[in-house]
């Protein structure tokens, strides 16, 4: 063993290959010092553990690749074919191209985010999407924030401290990714109050609970389940009768957030924010990179009064959208005020894509790979918390059907590409849905596809 660590290179050694020499043009001395110093620990702890010494090769090699995958951007762009649209593990929405032009111009240089340009004097960040989130909701003023769960923390915190805040049982759900209700309750500092049962929840259930000490009624959108047969729920409309009979505010999380008519579509209705508005919800939040489609944010519509309170409040401050996204944002919601939504923002272009165009596109994918795969027909969900249960109909390229495992060998192939392609695997058959994919990255699926082309047929 004595031998092996005699044999063993020092960092000297690996330096003065002429690969090493070529590297350090672009690195820093210290840090490929750095990087082979912890190789070569490795290396004296495999031949402690009786192996054998590795080569100058196979050292140098090792710490190569050690620095490259230090370059390797971590998060980066992947192709979501999964089917999916709004696939919360994939960074849900992509933006439209007006968005990204938006958030680039206020970061390359410096913005009027808190500058009053007419008056020379110091501004408000919130002013930027106020108004264009009144005139789409219909509501008094609007506040952004970092994300919903942020939205909702702050008018939980900042109306019910210390009060009660009445919520259907069948509403007190677990969104995902940590979203509780009852955590996010506890942790405003507000008593949770559950009313009704798990499946049926009248009005007198939510009148028979109110006390003194009651702050708000809360509404929570079932975003990702949805419960068949015998069920009651109170509406939005009648919640807020109830909130006016108490003087109470009604406080409605919506989660998505969608302002189209969904069943335009073929889908379900979803609750819209303009409804929730108009039924006098005293606050209404959602998220920005669900159904609007923008980039990650929390909304809050609603009356002056208590949306004043939420900016006041410190924990706004913390809470606080960066000028990057609020630009992004105002961008998207711009679409919305000229009606172009369908044909500008992604998430929407993909739910109104003709069945057509898809199957067409479906063709074109499956081309690449002769007789491993064929077009199917299939579902698109449209996912992120909102239609629970709700989907599209499309066109999928089913790959490697049939004998065990090999799609799971292709699915890992395609994931591990320089950009990757996400599927799912649905009994032995990879599926890859091209809704979800945009238009213009066919080109990199078709690619990647080629890619395997040689190993199926
Ligand atoms: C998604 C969702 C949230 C959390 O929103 P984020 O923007 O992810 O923080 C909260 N409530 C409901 C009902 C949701 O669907």
């Amino acid at each position: 063993m004595d031998k092996e660590f005699r044999n063993l290179p020092g960092v000297d050694k690996v330096l003065a290959d002429a690969r090493m020499v070529r590297l350090g043009e672009e690195y820093p001395h210290d840090l490929l010092v750095e990087v082979i110093r912890e190789r070569l620990e490795t290396e004296r702890r495999s031949i402690a553990a009786g192996k054998r010494c590795a080569s100058l090769e196979k050292i140098v090699e090792a710490v190569l690749a050690g620095v490259d995958a230090l370059e390797k951007p971590g998060l980066r762009r992947v192709i979501n074919a999964s089917g999916v649209i709004l696939h919360t593990n994939l960074g849900r929405a992509p933006v439209s191209e007006a968005t990204l032009a938006a958030m680039d111009a206020v970061s390359r240089g410096y913005s009027n985010l808190e500058f009053n340009l007419e008056s020379g004097a110091r501004g408000s960040r919130h002013v930027h999407v106020e108004e264009i989130l009144c005139r789409l909701t219909g509501a008094e003023t609007g506040l952004v924030v970092n994300n919903n769960a942020a939205a909702v923390l702050l008018g939980l915190t900042v109306l019910a401290r210390r009060k009660e805040v009445i919520v259907s049982r069948g509403q007190a759900v677990e969104i995902g990714g940590g979203f509780r209700v009852p955590d996010v309750m506890r942790q405003s500092g507000a008593k949770l109050v559950e009313v009704g049962t798990t499946n049926c929840t009248y009005a007198a259930d939510y009148e028979q609970a109110v006390t003194p000490r009651t702050a708000a009624l809360l509404r929570v959108h079932s975003s990702n389940f949805r419960v068949v047969g015998f069920v009651r729920e109170v509406g939005i409309e009648e919640l807020a009768a109830i909130g006016q009979k108490y003087d109470l505010p009604v406080l409605d999380d919506l989660g998505s957030g969608c302002f189209l008519d969904t069943t335009a579509f073929g889908l379900a209705r979803e609750p819209t924010v303009q409804q929730s508005v108009r039924a006098g919800a005293a606050l209404t939040f959602f998220s920005g990179d669900k159904l609007v489609g923008g980039p990650q944010a929390g909304i809050i519509v609603g009356e002056k009064s208590y949306v004043d309170r939420l900016k006041r409040h410190p924990l706004a401050r913390a809470l606080r959208i960066d000028k990057t996204r609020l630009a992004g944002l105002a961008a998207t919601l711009r679409h919305y005020l000229r009606e172009e939504a369908t044909a500008k923002i992604p998430v929407w272009r993909m739910i109104a894509e003709p069945p057509e165009e898809i199957e067409r596109r479906a063709g074109l994918w499956a081309k690449t790979l002769g007789n491993a795969a064929r077009v199917v027909p299939g579902e698109t969900m449209v996912g992120g918390g909102s239609l629970p249960g709700g989907s599209l109909p499309t066109f999928l390229v089913a790959v490697g059907g049939g004998k065990k495992g090999t799609a799971a060998a292709i699915a890992r192939k395609l994931r591990l590409l320089e950009t990757p392609v996400i599927g799912r695997i649905s009994e032995d058959a990879l599926l890859l849905d091209p809704r979800t994919v945009l238009p213009e990255e066919d080109e990199i699926v078709v690619r990647a596809l080629q890619s395997l082309a040689d190993n199926l047929k």
